[in-house]
């Protein structure tokens, strides 16, 4: 059930907006059916969620991927300091606003432009980490 309409969802997203791979990508993260291991494993594709790119024994969530996972931590530097220049807003930026903001929740008060650009470094960050290369 929660899968059907998992690729519901990212099909409707899909056919309007997002034609790239890295679009894609990003947008099954989104949705929590992507090749993290916490999604495979929740859809009983493998038989752990543990992280197999730093070995640290955590389970590879959205959280882990984009906050916590060791191998990440230049890419992540970057991210946190592109999307803290696009506004005075995300001057600080709690790992709490950035997961909100990759899962896709906005400010109203905040332009959309300003999303648009924070998305494209999301992506920078998903093809520089190399996790989801083919
Ligand atoms: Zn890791």
């Amino acid at each position: 059930m929660h899968l059907q309409y998992c690729i519901h969802e990212y099909k409707k997203v899909n056919l309007f907006h997002y034609d790239t791979e890295l679009d894609n990508i990003y947008m099954k993260i989104r949705f929590h059916c992507s090749q993290l291991k916490a999604d495979q494993y929740k859809y009983n594709f493998i038989p752990n969620s543990k992280c197999t790119e730093c070995n640290k024994n955590k389970q590879e969530t959205i959280h882990h991927y984009f906050m916590v996972c060791t191998k990440y931590i230049h890419q992540r530097k970057l991210l946190k300091q592109n999307i803290s220049n696009m506004s005075p807003y995300f001057q600080n930026l709690s790992n709490r606003q950035l997961i909100s903001i990759v899962e896709g929740h906005k400010n109203p008060d905040i332009d959309t432009n300003i999303y648009k650009n924070i998305y494209q470094f999301i992506k920078l960050y998903i093809a520089t980490t190399g996790r989801f290369a083919a």
